[in-house]
């Protein structure tokens, strides 16, 4: 039974990946395929109580298919060791998933267009927390769950554990800085520290 629901889950993910990969509709479309760029759809355990939402897939991660797998995903890694939680056991994606020119920022038509896919991935994954990676990801979540009264500057609602209606329960939305800042800023890194704590006590 259990195999089988798996199954389901493989399946419907799947058909997201296929409908991504031919999003013609997409002016981030002939920009991949110019450039062989691979579309990045998500990685991660299908039964994960965890979700990581990022922005839109950077040069690294365009060219391997693999979400957060350059500079800021290496520090994506550190900062799950340091809440003992494994890669494989979360599940981590973007709002956008195909790579903007110049790693500019994703715009709102890019966002529209692509967003529904994450609905979907949530809704097939059913994470009890929600992690979202920088301030695209904070809002489109924020927003898209009846939450915009709670969307404030990042700088200060970084950390909180904000508690959600989903169609299938209770979820945990906590907005997180980028990890990426943490590249330039060793202060934010150690904020992401003590943020990271707060997605474990969400699950217990
Ligand atoms: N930054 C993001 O927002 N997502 C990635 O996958 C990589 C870098």
């Amino acid at each position: 039974m259990k195999d089988e629901k798996r199954d389901v889950r493989h399946e419907k993910l799947k058909t997201i990946r296929d409908r991504v990969v031919n999003l013609k509709d997409s002016t981030l479309y002939s920009f991949r395929n110019e450039n062989e760029y691979l579309p990045v759809i998500g990685q991660g355990d299908h039964y994960a109580e965890i979700m990581f939402i990022g922005e839109a897939p950077g040069e690294s991660e365009a060219k391997s298919g693999v979400p957060f797998c350059g500079r800021a995903g290496k520090v994506l890694d550190e900062l799950l060791q340091s809440i003992n939680i494994p890669r494989e056991e979360v599940y981590i994606t973007n709002i956008v998933k195909d790579r903007p020119p110049q790693n500019r920022d994703p715009s709102p038509e890019e966002i529209a267009l692509y967003a529904p896919f994450l609905d979907e991935q949530i809704e097939i994954i059913e994470p009890k927390v929600i992690a979202t990676l920088g301030r695209f990801s904070m809002e489109y979540i924020l927003k898209r769950y009846g939450l915009e009264d709670k969307i404030e500057p990042i700088s200060k609602i970084h950390g909180q554990l904000v508690k959600a209606n989903f169609k299938y329960g209770d979820v945990f939305i906590t907005p997180l800085y980028h990890p990426a800042v943490a590249l330039y800023n060793a202060g934010q890194k150690e904020t992401l520290i003590e943020d990271f704590k707060n997605i474990k006590k969400a699950l217990s």
